[in-house]
């Protein structure tokens, strides 16, 4: 068995799923199970017509999902069996039925749950999931539809649930296993529930993780990512065009480049992956020729000391100082306890004796924190900021990296630096607007000479 992952973009349109029944078709004697994403930019759509129904622009929120069902109508008809038709109209009438239903809530009470706004979004994968069984019906394949929340469980934490690892594999064992012995099973990525059945999502670029579980729970041999782009570059394209192809990359690399923003894999997809030592593979759905990113837990040795640089903008960086630091404990433990009440994430810190430098990416909660912690610091914030990480399993070995780093930074204004932690990364923050100047030289720096063994 293996996992194919297709993101938005992979099947945005009928052309688009077209070309994913093909490769599927192609592998369907390695028994494969297919996780989708929503159609195109389907999520954004759905959490933008919510959040005008918030605003109590409940016809405007109307209107928008007319048009995002006659989205999914148009592309889904086009790559349809006549005797499906029905079912796509049903399907459609059902979806939408209850979407509206949501939205008419929303506007009443002219706001938006974390619970809702799971409801809302898993309308996405819901489609998306049975549009592309039907289609592959229609392109001649034995397809099954799984509804995800009936097997991946999770907690309660609405719009970033935690899987129940145990419970969520027993039913993958007990239920998709046995299907995809004869089927080509279709499942939604991103969608999940709680044990008592309310619908959860993963987090957003969560259908990468849903593949990963899956494939960890089905003891797949595979998990392939088919996305818009050939693999793993040597940096964020939308950033710095021209990247290289990364041909293969350990677990840990692959995860620290998406903890530190490469939007290419969810964060937590590799995990369940190296519990269970299965490849991960990064594929073009558009270039299926193309071999791809391979990620295992020993790629061989690359000459190269850098494989890759991620990125991350929009990010906060948060200064604490206090004299009452000086020769005393506890004091990080009473910054971080803020941090946690607030339930804010905190991703790169640097201390001295009697500051704390850290950095956050999600500044929902900024106001209550930096009112907080001013009662026992003196607090500057520091916004537009940007983390730029070079990542690679040689940094811990190579001297003089840190130089070369600061040299291609040709004086750009270095405002934190990480190191060590992790041992395979180096980042550090600086202002935004400095971004893509870094990113282009650290390229230039490291990516001149590539070992012809690990990059294409
Ligand atoms: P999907 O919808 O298939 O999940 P995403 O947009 O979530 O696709 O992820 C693919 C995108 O990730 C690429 O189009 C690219 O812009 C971005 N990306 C960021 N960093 C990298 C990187 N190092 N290598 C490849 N792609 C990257
Ligand atoms: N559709 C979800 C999102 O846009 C999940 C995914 O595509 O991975 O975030
Ligand atoms: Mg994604």
């Amino acid at each position: 068995m293996i996992v194919m992952k297709f993101g938005g973009s992979s099947v945005e349109s009928a052309a688009a799923i077209e070309r994913v029944a093909r490769i599927v078709k192609a592998r369907v004697e390695r028994n494969p199970v297919v996780v989708v994403s929503a159609m195109g930019k389907t999520t954004n759509r759905l959490l933008a017509l919510a959040g005008l129904a918030a605003e109590g622009k409940q016809s405007a929120a109307l209107d928008e999902m007319e048009q995002l069902q006659a989205f999914h109508r148009k592309e889904a008809s086009a790559i349809l069996l006549a005797e499906d038709q029905e079912n796509l109209d049903q399907l459609l009438e059902t979806h939408f039925t209850e979407l509206s239903h949501m939205v008419a809530e929303i506007a009443e009470v002219e706001s938006f749950s974390p619970q809702m706004i799971d409801a809302v979004s898993a309308m996405g994968e819901r489609l998306s999931s049975q549009i592309v069984a039907l289609a592959f019906r229609y392109f001649g394949m034995a397809a099954a539809h799984v509804d995800s929340r009936q097997v991946i469980v999770t907690d309660t934490r609405h719009t970033h649930a935690a899987p129940l690892f145990h419970r969520t594999y027993e039913r993958l064992q007990a239920t998709v296993a046995p299907l995809a012995e004869k089927n080509v099973v279709v499942m939604g990525g991103f969608i999940s529930s709680t044990v008592n059945g309310v619908t959860t999502t993963l987090g957003r670029g969560g259908s990468d993780y849903t593949a990963s579980i899956v494939g960890a729970g089905i003891g797949a041999e595979e998990i392939q990512i088919w996305t818009d782009v050939d693999g793993m570059l040597t940096c964020d394209p939308r950033i710095v065009p021209g990247g290289h192809l990364i041909k293969t990359i350990s677990f840990a690399e692959a995860a620290e480049l998406a903890y530190f923003g490469a939007k290419v894999l969810h964060p937590a997809t590799v995990l369940p992956a190296i519990d269970k030592n299965i490849p991960v593979l990064v594929l073009n759905s558009r270039r299926p020729e193309v071999s791809g990113t391979r990620i295992i837990k020993d790629p061989p040795h690359c000459r190269n000391a850098v494989k890759s640089i991620a990125c991350k903008k929009n990010v906060t960086i948060v200064k604490i100082q206090s004299l009452r630091m000086l020769g005393a404990h506890g004091f990080l433990r009473r910054i971080f306890e803020v941090f946690d009440r607030f339930q804010t994430p905190v991703d790169m810190v640097t201390t001295s004796e009697v500051t704390v430098s850290l950095t956050i990416d999600n500044a929902r909660h900024l106001n209550e924190i930096s009112g907080e912690l001013r009662r026992i610091a003196e607090v500057e914030v520091e916004t537009n900021r940007a983390i730029v990480c070079a990542v690679g399993d040689n940094i811990r070995g190579t001297p003089g990296i840190g130089g070369r780093i600061f040299h291609a930074l040709g004086g750009i204004n270095v405002l934190m630096v990480s190191q060590g932690s992790s041992q395979l990364n180096f980042s550090f923050v600086i202002a935004e607007d400095d971004l893509v100047r870094a990113v282009d030289g650290l390229h230039q720096e490291f990516f001149s000479e590539r070992d012809p063994e690990v990059f294409a």
